[in-house]
């Protein structure tokens, strides 16, 4: 029997980790779930897998809490519910209990930029000497904030934490979980937020983490923030103690740069005493996180020559985990910027999610500054590899090493230090792997991922793994929780890859994949994707595949159902026959039954009850422009007409869907059971109305391999039709019409952005390389440069030569590598 108790308070846990998305489990029995409803998900549906694995503490909603979900969880022995109003605040008051037991300094960081680089900065910079409780990556919302500040225990000496926010009064609870005792306030951006009625507002929603604070550190030169804390934070914080820096004076420490030639001296005067640091970044960004650095420690009474010294290790923060190609058929996931005990959880998470290969390696270097004794670290982590059913341990590290016998991996390996694992591993050894690189800084594991990832030659293609999921969201929220998803990943998932995505996807839970061609559903069914998918084009040649794979095929005519019957008949099994899709023709008149054909249609399925029909569906011809909208719902009054038919005739319900990207944004109203999503989850909004609520996802990028500098009377590449007419610079680029650089574009039709500047083409596109006018650009040789990406729309592209974003993309070549990334 399991324990029911509501409440309207912290829950009185004895778990240790807090689980609030049930695919991000590590510990089953030392874990309690928060379920929560939101607008896209449920996470009360995952109950009962829970309960499967092991979890036996849970907070459920009483909105939720149905007769069904009573009885069932009544049966569970030695499980313990909580029913609350509200899972999200449960667990923050949860959290705040938790908080409140320690009373370490704590530092709160609040701005529209700079929050997880100056809260990664400062953890680096002042690690020596404490032992840190940080956020995890930009864990900074609503739940990240307490699922980080859930980690604080009686070890730590100081934590540091950022918060962001998206709506009005989300602060006031970010602030009782967080408690600080020092407030960091980075910036204030410009960029419009829809949570916020002004800027004004944003910046007191912001302060709002500081009431309690004893002292606040911030930019003056940004007049609102200081003026807002005059007005509204003084009068509630009376005792604070402000600390504000500026490079225009009239603050307390004044802040003043001077270039040299690869690094930026900083002088700094005031309050905190006269200083000179040294350092390598040079960028406005950079120079202003890093000075909030600098004051903290200055004001936390670290001597200044102990700041220039570990100032000089920090490089620029990476917070991005990418997937790429590697050696020997392997798939490297490079996190190898940072290693604490959250990140490496999510990293390995991350790679549960890749099906593209069963075996999973793990190269890892010592977990540092922790403030846990090595065995009990090392304890959790050999615990957690094993969880994750990791087949392979490469240990790099003399702590890690040390604790060897904890890990309970057949394969395991221990190596001092990265050279050493350079110069002596057996890479041979290393094939068909998933391989997650993830060391501490000073482990430099950039250089094994180097050597372990495939050679990229000049021009990648970008993936951008949390755009995908942001547009998928993005539709997701159109269309509601009742109508299911297709997610057409055909042509290599419009040339961003098909494997990749489509774990994505099955990860995000869609609920269908769409294909083009048999082969295309025979490669995911290969990289491990077990959704369901279908199959536009399925031939006869290619039924027994269909078969064997569980591919189920559109059927679009006369013949080629006759053909699909005639096979199932052959057949001994033909209970086994994957269910079928029928494409009925409304308009686009390219494949589909038309209306004379439905009581022929019919009568063979009623013939032919091992026929199962999954779903009905057509297509529109032209959802994306508003001209055709009259066009658009004579479809679809066509299509409701002709599936009630089919569907009445048949005798059971049949899923029924016609809205692609396009039509989702266009006709919601038309969702019906299904919508297609294509190229909107590309980032591409196809009615172009809403183009601004999509994230950039593919970036394709080259390089410059050579600059020449030529005289007017010379020319350019084959043909001569490079006419230099001054005195010019030439880049040529290392991507050309076999990359899928159009040779349209050549000849100043293409243009492509180089540091800043948008270059045209000069001459002829060749097979693999392409010339550009970088007369105007400030740029080297080696230098990365953009054909399309956020700073060069691919809509932009594909207008200049007269087509459509959709060509470009699977027109991008094989040979072009791609990388997937998410931050
Ligand atoms: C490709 C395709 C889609 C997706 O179209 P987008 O315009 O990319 O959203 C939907 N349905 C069918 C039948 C398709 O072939």
């Amino acid at each position: 029997m399991s324990t029911i108790e509501h409440t309207a308070g912290a829950i009185e846990t004895g778990a240790t980790y807090l689980l609030t998305d049930s695919r991000q489990i590590s510990f089953p029995a030392q874990s309690i779930f928060f379920a929560i409803k939101g607008p896209r998900h449920d996470g009360h549906v995952f109950l009962p897998e829970l309960y499967q694995k092991g979890v036996r503490e849970f907070v459920l909603e009483i909105g939720s809490f149905t007769p069904e979900l009573r009885t069932l969880t009544s049966t569970w022995s030695d499980a313990r519910i909580w029913v609350v109003a509200s899972s999200i605040k449960a667990l923050q008051k949860t959290v705040i209990a938790h908080r409140s037991k320690f009373s370490i300094p704590v530092i709160g960081i609040v701005g529209s930029n700079g929050k997880t680089i100056v809260k990664e900065w400062l953890a680096q910079l002042l690690a020596p000497g404490q032992r840190l409780v940080a956020s995890p990556k930009s864990y900074n919302s609503q739940i990240g904030v307490p699922l980080s500040v859930w980690n604080m225990s009686k070890e730590n000496t100081l934590g540091i934490f950022e918060a962001g926010i998206s709506q009005a009064h989300e602060m006031e609870y970010l602030q009782q979980i967080i408690q600080p005792t020092t407030g960091i306030f980075t910036n204030i951006g410009s960029a419009h937020d829809d949570g916020f009625r002004s800027r004004k507002q944003k910046i007191t929603e912001k302060l709002r983490l500081f009431t309690k604070v004893q002292k606040l550190i911030y930019r003056k030169d940004y007049t609102e923030i200081d003026e807002e804390i005059s007005l509204i934070l003084r009068p509630v914080n009376p005792f604070l103690k402000t600390v504000s820096w500026s490079v225009n004076g009239g603050a307390d420490v004044q802040v003043s740069y001077t270039f040299k030639r690869t690094t930026t001296l900083i002088s700094i005067q005031g309050t905190l005493g006269s200083h000179r640091f040294e350092t390598i970044f040079r960028d406005e960004a950079s120079l202003e996180n890093l000075i909030h650095c600098l004051v903290f420690m200055l004001d936390f009474g670290i001597p200044a020559s102990i700041i220039q010294q570990r100032i000089e290790v920090l490089r620029p923060v990476s917070m991005r985990l990418e997937l790429k190609e590697g050696i020997n058929h392997c798939y490297i996931i490079d996190d190898a910027y940072n290693n604490d005990l959250q990140g490496l959880s999510m990293a390995l998470n991350f790679l549960g999610q890749q099906e593209q290969r069963k075996l999973k390696t793990v190269v890892l270097s010592d977990v540092l500054q922790t403030g846990q004794t090595p065995a009990e670290l090392y304890n959790v982590i050999a615990r957690l590899l094993k969880e994750k059913n990791i087949d392979r341990l490469i240990a790099i590290g003399p702590e890690i090493t040390s604790q060897a016998d904890l890990f309970q991996i057949e394969q395991k390996e221990f190596y001092a230090d990265t050279d050493a694992f350079l110069r002596d591993f057996a890479y041979a050894s290393l094939h068909d792997n998933l391989v997650l690189v993830k060391g501490a800084r000073p482990f430099s594991f950039e250089k094994i991922v180097h050597r372990l990832q495939q050679k990229v030659h000049g021009t990648v293609l970008e993936i951008n793994l949390d755009a995908l999921t942001h547009n998928l969201n993005f539709y997701k929220s159109k269309i509601g929780s009742e109508t299911k998803i297709m997610v057409m990943v055909k042509a290599f998932a419009y040339g961003s890859g098909s494997s990749e995505v489509a774990s994505l996807l099955q990860y995000h839970r869609v609920d269908y994949l769409g294909v083009a061609y048999t082969d295309e559903g025979v490669a995911l069914r290969q990289s491990g994707i077990t959704l369901p998918v279908m199959v536009m084009n399925a031939t006869p040649p290619t039924f027994d595949l269909l078969w064997q794979y569980k591919l189920e095929p559109e059927i679009y005519s006369r013949a080629i159902l006759t053909e699909w019957i005639a096979y199932i008949q052959k057949r001994n099994d033909p209970s086994e026959a994957p269910a079928v899709h029928l494409k009925l023709d409304t308009g686009m008149h390219r494949l589909g039954f038309t209306e004379n054909d439905y009581d022929w249609l019919v009568e063979q399925l009623q013939l032919n009850p091992a026929i199962k029909v999954s779903s009905i569906f057509s297509h529109l011809v032209g959802a994306d422009e508003g001209e055709h909208n009259d066009f658009s719902r004579l479809q679809y009054e066509r299509f409701v007409k002709g599936a009630a038919l089919i569907e009445t005739s048949l005798g059971y319900p049949v899923t029924r869907h016609i809205l692609n990207s396009a039509g989702i944004v266009r006709f919601p109203e038309y969702k019906l059971d299904m919508v297609r999503l294509g190229i909107g989850l590309y980032g591409v909004e196809a009615t172009s109305r809403q183009q601004d609520a999509l994230q950039t996802v593919g970036t394709l990028k080259t390089v410059v391999s050579q600059i020449k500098y030529l005289a007017a009377g010379e020319t350019v590449g084959y043909s001569r039709k490079g006419q230099i007419t001054h005195n010019s610079a030439i880049a040529t680029l290392a991507i050309g019409y076999a990359d899928g650089y159009d040779r349209g574009l050549g000849n100043g039709v293409g243009k492509i952005w180089v540091n800043g500047t948008l270059c045209p083409t000069i001459g002829n596109i060749c097979m693999d390389m392409t010339m550009v006018d970088v007369t105007e650009a400030d740029v080297s040789e080696g230098d990365e440069v953009i054909v399309f990406g956020k700073e060069r729309p691919i809509t932009d592209l594909a207008k200049s030569i007269g087509t459509i974003p959709y060509e470009i993309l699977t027109g991008i070549g094989e040979r072009v590598k791609r990388v997937f990334y998410k931050e």
